[in-house]
């Protein structure tokens, strides 16, 4: 089978692996719109099934050889009681304690939190340099020149780009969104993860070795289009230094991600042989491999995964974007 993998992001990256290790012949066209950062966040401490789809990236990441490097997480705010029975019963290692460096209580996870070099996984996929468009007769076409009957299946996996690579109307919508390194006393933060539902941030290492810089955030996002430049404000820095002393902010890491009406990933068929995954959000590192794999099971074994697949939004014509699903 020849496959054509639209992106060479996380979830394109991983289906080029899947297919090719299938036995099939994979191209995958990378355009440039995107930017990419060395390291991303993979936290197993999600709801539902994401924690499935988080355990099985994990094991995809593992088996890739792509570097993992663990860290400890505080989680400070209420957290719904099933939540973190689940979280138990998966065998996470979890406790809840006082913390004298922060002055409170959290719910400290061992061993459930990394950060995953997703650029070695990206950089990894040989690609070819161009941009694919799809129109409204499902024609493929590389920088104009239409390909189409060079494959026997397409999957349009280009991110906050999705719904622009192809005419056809998909549950997703593109937002803005953005975090800031920052200069810190505190050491500490370059070692540790820190969710903080309370006054609504994150804080994650910058380096991982102890130094003056993290990195800080918020599930804050602007709805627009990926090709709309934007400007992200530093209301998690403000937050952030309520919690954790004064924080400077260097520099703004910023992109473009895009969300589904209930803001879980999804996979669907746009036509016999093309199809698309998306919607990964904040997380995609989380739950991307772990999502093409539902969709390259449902490709080549007729699965189903009704959870993640796009019949779930059948009726749905308008939406919002809302928060993810692991920001309770
Ligand atoms: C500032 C920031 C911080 C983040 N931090 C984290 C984190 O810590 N942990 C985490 O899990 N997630 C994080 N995310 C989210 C994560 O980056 C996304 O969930 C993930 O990148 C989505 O993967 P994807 O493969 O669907 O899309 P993308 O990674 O966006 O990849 C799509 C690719 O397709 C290419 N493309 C687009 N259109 C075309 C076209 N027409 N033809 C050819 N190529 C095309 C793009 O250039 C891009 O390379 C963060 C996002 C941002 C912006």
């Amino acid at each position: 089978m020849k496959v054509l993998i639209v992106g060479r992001g996380i979830a394109g990256s991983s289906l080029y692996y899947l297919f090719k290790e299938n036995g099939s012949k994979v191209h995958v066209v990378e355009s440039g719109f995107r930017r990419f950062y060395p390291t991303l966040i993979h936290s197993l401490l999600l709801k539902g099934r994401d924690i499935d789809l988080a355990l099985e990236s994990l094991s995809f990441y593992a088996s890739h050889k792509i570097p993992l490097f663990l860290y400890p997480s505080y989680t400070i705010g209420k957290i719904p009681p099933e939540v973190i029975d689940k979280w138990i019963s998966m065998g996470f290692n979890i406790e809840e304690k006082y913390v004298p460096w922060l002055g409170q209580d959290a719910i400290i996870g061992h061993n459930t939190d990394r950060l995953v070099g997703v650029k070695k996984l990206i950089d990894s996929v040989p690609y070819i340099k161009g941009q694919i468009s799809i129109d409204s007769q499902y024609r493929v076409l590389l920088d104009g020149e239409e390909i189409s009957n060079k494959y026997d299946l397409i999957i349009v996996a280009s991110g906050a780009w999705n719904s622009f690579t192809v005419k056809s109307t998909l549950p997703l919508r593109s937002y803005y969104c953005w975090a800031w390194a920052v200069l810190t006393p505190k050491r500490v933060l370059d070692k540790v993860f820190i969710y903080d539902y309370e006054l609504g941030f994150y804080s994650r290492p910058l380096f991982g070795i102890g130094s003056f810089f993290s990195i800080v955030g918020d599930g804050d996002t602007i709805e627009c289009s990926p090709f709309s430049p934007q400007l992200g404000d530093k209301r998690a820095v403000k937050e952030a230094s309520k919690r954790l002393g004064p924080l400077i902010p260097i520099y703004k890491g910023d992109g473009y991600c895009e969300g589904t009406p209930d803001m879980k990933p999804v996979y669907g068929q746009i036509s016999e042989k093309i199809y698309y995954i998306g919607g990964l959000n904040g997380y995609g590192a989380e739950v991307g491999p772990g999502l093409a794999k539902l969709l390259f099971n449902f490709i080549v074994k007729g699965e189903e995964d009704k959870e993640y697949s796009a019949s779930r939004f059948h009726g749905v014509s308008d939406f919002r974007i809302g928060k993810e699903p692991h920001e309770f």
